[in-house]
Order: C-alpha cells, then structure tokens, then sequence
C-alpha cells in the first residue's frame, strides 16, 4: 500500500473506511477490531494507492482533431453532456480528481455540480470557464473578423476593465479556477515567445481571483510569459518549457507549481501520421523541437526545487480521454528525472492538493476522502503499469467500488464533427500518381 504522501509501500495494512472518509490507517496488528454490520474487502494481492489527479483535462474539447472542432460544430449543451460521459472515462482509468483548466461556458460547473448533486457517478473536479485571451495569446485562434464569439473557448479580453470583469463574472459562475493564457504563437525576431498581457495586467487578474477564492492557471512556454505568471503568484504555471533560472527563482518565491503537460506534445510527435495536417503544417516538427528544449528547462526546475504537478492535456485527439492520463507520471521519471515514487507522490497528493478542499484528497491517511485504487502491478517498480486499463483492477471513491460501463458510441456524431473532408488537392497530377 502505497499512501501518496511517502516513499515506499507499506505491508500488513488495513484501512478502515467510515462516511467515505479513511478513519484508520496502519498496520492490521493494531486495526481496530471489525464491527458488526462492517463490510470487509480484502485486496489480495494488489497494489493499493490513492486515486489519481490530471492537473489538465478539457471536459468540453470532444477528443477534438482541431480548433474548429472544439468551438464550433457543438452547442454548450452537447458539450456538457459529453464532457459528463467523457469524465466518466477518465474515471474509469483511475483518474478521481481532475482539474479543467479552461472550459467553454459553464460545461464543466455544471458536470461538477451534477455529479457532487449525486446525479451522477464521476470523478471530482476544479472547474474552470473560458480562457482569458489577449491579441497574441492561445485561444485567440481565429482571424480577427471572428474574434471570440460568445460560445467559444477564449474569451478575449483586450482592456485591464474587461479582464477584471471576467474574473469577476466567472467567480460568480462558480469556478474554481481561472485560466489565463499567456503566451501563443507570437514570437520576436530572436524566437523568444511575447507575453500576451503585462505584467500589470496580469498581477491585478491573479490577485482579484485570489481575493474572491480562485486559483489561477496559465499556459506559459515562453520565459516572459512565466516569469509575469510567477511574479504575479499564479498557482499552476502549465508547460514552463522555455524558462530560465530567474523564473525557478520566481517561482519559489510565488509558490507556482509546473504542470510540464508533455503528454500532448509526445503522442502529438510520435502519433502524427505522414498524412497528418500536423505533418505538413510543421506543427510536429516544431514540438519536436519544443520537447528537446523543454526536457533540460525542466529538469533544471526540478533541481532548484520548484513544485511539479501531473496534468496529461485530455480531450484532443492525440489525447483521448481515459486513454493517456498516466502518461505523464511516466514523463516525469523519463524526461525529467523524478524517482517513480515522488513521480507517483505528485500525480496523488501533489496533484489533488489543486482542488476544492484538495488537502482531504489524494493520499490514503486518516482524515482524508477514501479515494483509492487496485492495482495489478507494482507502480513502484514500473510507474508505466497505471497507463494499462487491464491493470485498474477497481477505482473506489468515497470508499465505494465504482462501475462505470464500458460503452461504445459513435464517433462521427460525437468527435468527428468537423467539415473537413479531403486531407489532399487531387490535381491531375496526383491522380496520375495515384494511378
Ligand atoms: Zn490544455
């Protein structure tokens, strides 16, 4: 039995469960003796350790295979609606707490208040809304006569006044956290990424969100961008690729956890078939390149001891939900240097700690929500066993084996919703070599 919060397993355990909440923790020599009308379940062999956490998950993207996809071809309705089932997936793969960091609407508040209501069976999670965007910055992905309509995810908001109402308008929706992007696809001469907001800019959404009770999130690749978030005390800085030892400095400072959220970029490099837009596009090329860079700045971060959490980027189509969660512990031993306990430490505890009431979540300890896993394998030994479905033996939540149905669906009227038909130009010259 692993706790989440040590080093090493424990044996000869017993965990007595009362209201959902684990009451006792410790050796079975010392348990307290069964009562009458106790349950007893006996693991067997498994290895036992507490439900997972994905620090990135997007409850409302579909699997999508584009932007498009993702804020055009579905009503808020629809997405809400998927994005509970897809939840159910992810919790199926021993995921029991997940963090939407940027949203559409109020899909992921209202899958939130469905299943805590008891609606539904589902895993926990910090809610989020649409993602504040500037000129320059991640989710302003369309030209400038679409803009941001009121449907999709970005929300641009260009003035310091538009920026603090946002915050304000969706603390009132009932988020638990804000996403701010804060870089994109802009670049200097020199390559270096420009800061979507200044660091004025910035400073006064993060502590008017702190100030109403939210937590802050931001996309951040570019040194500036997360050298602005640290000083400004963003608590999860996503991806930090290209940040320098000033920012690990910042970050100890502010306390601003990294969320590396390689997973993307690796199954987007080694997914990507020849025929993938991707491909041609040279948006594979370039995480490629991305990934090198990112694998030294965050080892570095590591070593200065700057706080990481465990987050996969589910719900495009190199990410499927349910599928790659625990992808990302296995980047934190690989890429970045992590033993597979603390690796394992931080996509538990580490990791839960981001939610609502996060320190009664994410570790097996008396006192805590009895979310916990069966594991065939020992994660230990081989941190990449948890990425096998077979090997999720059963996710209990709240102290109860949970059962999520196996169901199929079908995909063109679920994900693939886009209007792209052809991936190629049939020139008669591509016809004469298509024979
Ligand atoms: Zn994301």
């Amino acid at each position: 039995m692993f706790t989440g919060l040590e080093d090493s397993a424990r044996h000869d355990q017993t965990l007595v469960i009362e209201d959902g909440v684990f009451r006792y923790v410790g050796p079975t020599a010392q348990a307290p003796e069964k009562q009458p009308g106790d349950t007893q379940l006996d693991a067997g062999s498994h290895f036992v350790m507490p439900g997972l956490a994905d620090a990135h998950t997007h409850l409302v993207f579909g699997n999508a295979r584009s932007e498009e996809d993702i804020d055009f071809w579905t009503t808020p309705e629809f997405r809400a609606l998927r994005g509970l089932f897809f939840a159910q997936r992810v919790l199926a793969a021993g995921y029991t707490s997940v963090v939407v960091p940027g949203d559409a609407g109020n899909c992921s508040i209202s899958v939130r208040d469905a299943i805590n209501a008891g609606l539904f069976t589902g895993p926990r999670i910090a809610a989020s809304s649409n993602v504040i965007a500037n000129r320059h910055s991640l989710n302003d992905w369309f030209p400038e006569h679409v803009g941001t309509p009121e449907y999709v995810t970005g929300r641009l908001c260009t003035t310091r006044e538009s920026q603090l109402a946002e915050v304000r308008r969706q603390a009132k929706a009932g988020v638990d956290c804000i996403k701010i992007a804060m870089d994109g696809t802009h670049f200097r001469e020199d390559g270096t990424h420009i800061a979507a907001f200044t660091q004025d800019e910035i400073s006064a959404m993060v502590d008017e969100a702190h100030r109403l009770g939210k937590k802050v999130v931001t996309h951040a690749y570019g040194k500036e961008a997360v050298m602005y978030a640290a000083r400004a005390g963003v608590d999860v800085i996503n991806h930090a690729f290209f940040a320098d030892e000033a920012c690990a400095e910042a970050m100890l400072k502010s306390g601003s956890r990294v969320s590396p959220t390689l997973t993307f970029l690796r199954n987007n490099v080694e997914f990507s078939a020849e025929h993938e837009p991707s491909v041609g596009s040279g948006y594979k090329a370039a995480q490629l390149r991305v990934i090198e860079v990112a694998k030294k700045n965050l080892r570095k971060l590591r070593e200065a001891g700057v706080p990481f959490v465990a987050g996969s980027d589910s719900g495009f189509a190199v990410t499927p939900y349910g599928e790659w969660h625990a992808r990302e512990i296995e980047i934190l031993v690989d890429w970045i240097g992590f033993t597979p306990a603390h690796a394992l430490r931080i996509a538990t505890s580490g990791t839960a700690a981001l939610l609502p009431r996060g320190h009664l979540l994410g570790a097996i300890e008396a006192g805590r929500k009895a979310d916990f896993l069966f594991v065939a394998g020992d994660p230990l030994a081989d941190v990449s066993v948890l990425q096998r479905k077979e090997a999720i033996a059963a996710v209990h939540l709240d102290g109860r084996a949970v059962r999520i149905e196996e169901r199929s669906y079908d995909p063109w009227k679920v994900t693939h919703l886009g209007s792209l038909k052809w991936t190629e130009v049939y020139t008669r010259e591509r016809v004469r070599e298509m024979r």
